[in-house]
């Protein structure tokens, strides 16, 4: 699962940022621990990069999947974004906050827009389902590859997790 975190760790020099190293195997401080029906945590962050953007990140197997939303996760039900799949991020991700220097990757400020846990509804290749639940963000969100790095981000359902859209 190492294996996970080469890019991450290629692309960054941790003399310079202050973001995260290692893996950290123990939870997080801000959640005393995962709900029982719950698959992982979840964490979306507002980046002041060159381009303002959202990451969203999944605890999966030990690591964050990421995701880069442009326009930010939709709040409306109905709504699709584009998401961008980036590299995995270590579970330490998940409370960090801070200011990456200029000249490093990703170089801006990082702020907690939110954060959570997630149960997965459905998953297999190009295709994931998961309810969220967090302070901003709670429902059914589906996302799918549509062809290179490219995802689109769909919140499918209501408020409610109620009735689906179609
Ligand atoms: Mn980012």
């Amino acid at each position: 699962m190492d294996d996970r975190l080469k890019a991450y760790r290629q692309r960054r020099d941790f003399h310079r940022t202050p973001e995260p190293d290692e893996p950290e195997p123990g939870a997080p401080g801000w959640l005393p621990a995962l709900p029982a029906l719950a698959d992982g945590r979840f964490v979306i962050q507002e980046h002041h990069a060159r381009r303002l953007h959202w990451d969203l990140r999944l605890e999966e197997d030990g690591v964050l999947r990421s995701w880069a939303v442009p326009k930010g996760v939709p709040l409306e039900r109905g709504s699709r974004r584009l998401a961008v799949a980036t590299e995995d991020h270590p579970l330490g991700y998940l409370d960090f906050e801070g200011e990456i220097p200029p000249g490093q990757y990703g170089a801006g400020r990082v702020l907690v827009w939110d954060r959570g846990y997630y149960r997965r509804v459905a998953a297999r290749p190009g295709r994931l389902e998961v309810i969220l639940i967090g302070q901003r963000v709670r429902g059914d969100y589906l996302l799918v590859h549509t062809g290179g790095d490219r995802w689109l981000l769909w919140k499918r359902f209501d408020e409610a997790g109620g009735q689906a859209e179609d």
